[in-house]
């Protein structure tokens, strides 16, 4: 695997990577590795000829408050494991490589980035689709791929794609990756690291809850009530807060108050120990 740390030998090596009309994946990351990362390039492997992984922790899509400088940085032992995926080429820019002086532009998408985790972080989308729109220009991907995880993210990103007209030339298909999880039910996360060992194990009440919930939306019962119960089950289990928990159509993210037939998603965010964490899955 090579490792590029400027645009001018990613460009080289990509090209160089597409000479016999062979097909790349782009699989962006923030680093520090785990199993759902490393689906991710598995299935971009399966999909295409060469994998890119990218791995820049975006100043962008961090609040002023957030977790910026102690967010995990390991870029030798995520080579390794990149390495061990096959995966041919690692774009990992350094931050004055992406955003040099007097970088003005910021791409902004509105609608699904508004509610849910775009109300708690202010300009955090942003921050995404404008470094996911220039990784999509750098690279040239014919696919590229993403988890469930971010349901969000995944919504933002597909929207700015349609709307530039990205989806052709730049990337020509967008794959959403189901969520990988640990043995207990957490979502994989770089930030699960974070947890204490007490709070960790309190962590798993979350995906639990969350499908108590589902069941019994699916089984008719009403949704308000249900999602308050899983706000006070949350904080009962050692949760601070809960940023929200919210039944939303899984496309437009707009807030459900029946299931109505349509494609459902369950999506909640809470705090436990000054780790916020996020989790969605599919209802009815
Ligand atoms: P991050 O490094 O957290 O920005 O994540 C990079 C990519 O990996 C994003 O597309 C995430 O949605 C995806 N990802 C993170 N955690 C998981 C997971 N547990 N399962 C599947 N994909 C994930």
């Amino acid at each position: 695997m090579q490792t590029a740390h400027t645009l001018d030998v990613l460009r080289t090596r990509v090209s160089s990577l597409r000479k016999g009309g062979e097909t790349i994946g782009l699989v962006p990351t923030m680093g520090a590795l785990h199993e759902g990362h490393l689906t991710l390039v598995r299935r971009a492997r399966e999909a295409c000829d060469h994998v890119v992984a990218s791995i820049f922790v975006n100043p962008t899509q961090f609040g002023p408050n957030e977790d910026l400088d102690a967010y995990p940085r390991q870029l030798e032992e995520d080579a390794q494991m990149l390495e061990r995926e096959g995966c041919a080429l690692l774009w990992a820019p350094r931050v004055a490589e992406m955003y040099p002086d007097g970088f003005v532009t910021s791409i902004s998408v509105s609608g699904v980035s508004e509610g849910l985790c775009g109300a708690d972080r202010p300009g955090h989308f942003d921050g995404v689709a404008t470094v996911v729109c220039k990784l999509f220009n750098q690279v040239a991907p014919d696919m590229a791929f993403f988890g469930e995880k971010d349901w969000q993210q995944l919504a933002v990103i597909r929207a700015m794609a349609r709307d530039l007209d990205l989806t052709l030339p730049h990337v020509h298909q967008i794959i959403g990756v189901p969520t990988v999880r640990e043995a207990d039910g957490l979502a994989m996360s770089s930030r699960n690291r974070y947890l204490s060992e007490e709070n960790r194990a309190a962590a798993a009440t979350l995906p639990r809850e969350m499908r108590e919930a589902i069941a019994r939306i699916e089984d008719g019962q009403e949704i308000a009530p249900t999602l308050a119960a899983l706000e006070d089950a949350l904080l009962g289990a050692g949760f601070s807060k809960v940023d929200y928990a919210v039944l939303a159509d899984a496309s437009s993210l707009k807030p459900l108050e029946k299931l109505e037939g349509k494609a459902a998603r369950l999506l909640v965010a809470a705090r436990i120990g000054g780790t916020r964490l996020i989790d969605n899955m599919g209802v009815g």
